[in-house]
């Protein structure tokens, strides 16, 4: 399918970008990952104001305004569905600093590069929600600038690989004892019934379902409390849920191999989680 670099559509083997790009040279740009369903970009406004502070954090203008990232992603959107019949897409989006000769001070004045790809959303297995995933816990040696949506992700590919080598889903993070998220999900504990979830923090990125979370709990009428959570906290939780834009809410079944939960429903994915994923459903069909 089309995908969109510097104002140009063409096909993604035909997309070159400069080998001076800082975004090869140093991982100097930032993304976002946005899920479509239908052909709706799904809360797209959160991803574009978390876009902009990423870029205002790393000093790199935005090459556009939020009509023209809108136009541009819709027309992307749009070939896709005609091609494929319009099935969930998940669009890429990535900004880099630009091309310049390597120098690690920030030259100004540079036209950023703008990439956006759309491919078709893959979920979570049908098997995957009815059991449950299970994950592997690390400790978080990733840098201290998590809350910016960098593209720079050698520290998530190489905790993302610990949980890969031992055939689970996701490695759960912590700094000093204390939860930090998955090495690309958000990571959530049900504790007397209510949601808890890490402080936002520059350990930490705010995913766009950190908003979306507390409102399916606000109604739901389930407690929602952001806080630090400790490693002990997670180990021994009734329930443990990841979140992203592509796992939506997911269960976390086993934790290093051992059964996640309490009594009869240990093990198994929980009823906050349940209650949670029929409200996400809802919320991304209105
Ligand atoms: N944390 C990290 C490190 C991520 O890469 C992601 C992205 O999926 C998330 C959390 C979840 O963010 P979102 O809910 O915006 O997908």
């Amino acid at each position: 399918s089309l995908c969109y670099l510097n104002g140009d559509y063409l096909r993604l083997c035909d997309a070159k970008v400069s080998v001076l790009d800082r975004g090869f040279i140093f991982g100097d740009g930032v993304y976002e990952v946005v899920p479509v369903y239908g052909q709706r970009l799904f809360r797209l406004r959160q991803h574009l104001v978390r876009l902009e502070r990423s870029l205002a954090k790393l000093r790199i203008p935005n090459p556009h305004t939020e009509a023209e990232w809108l136009e541009r992603m819709r027309r992307l959107i749009a070939d896709h569905a005609q091609r494929f019949g319009a099935p969930d897409q998940l669009l890429y989006l990535q900004v880099t600093r630009g091309v310049a000769m390597r120098d690690h001070v920030m030259p100004t004045g540079l036209t950023p590069t703008v990439f956006m790809m759309t491919s078709p959303l893959k979920p979570p297995s049908p098997e995957q929600r009815h059991h449950g995933v299970a994950c592997v816990t690390a400790r978080d040696f990733r840098w201290e600038r998590g809350d910016i949506k960098s593209i720079s992700l050698l520290g998530n590919v190489l905790a993302r690989q610990i949980s890969a080598d031992q055939g689970a889903v996701e490695t759960i993070l912590f700094r000093n004892g204390y939860l930090t998220e998955g090495s690309s999900s958000n990571v959530w504990i049900v504790h007397e019934g209510a949601v808890l979830g890490p402080p936002k923090s520059e350990h930490v990125l705010e995913g766009i379902r950190y908003e979306l979370i507390a409102e399916l709990c606000e109604e739901l009428g389930i407690g929602f409390n952001l806080r630090p959570i400790t490693e002990t906290e997670v180990n021994v939780a009734d329930e443990i849920i990841l979140s992203s834009a592509t796992k939506e809410v997911l269960p976390v079944t086993r934790l290093d191999g051992e059964p996640v939960g309490h009594g009869a429903g240990r093990g198994k994915p929980g009823p906050v989680y349940a209650r949670l994923y029929e409200a996400y459903q809802h919320a991304k069909a209105v």
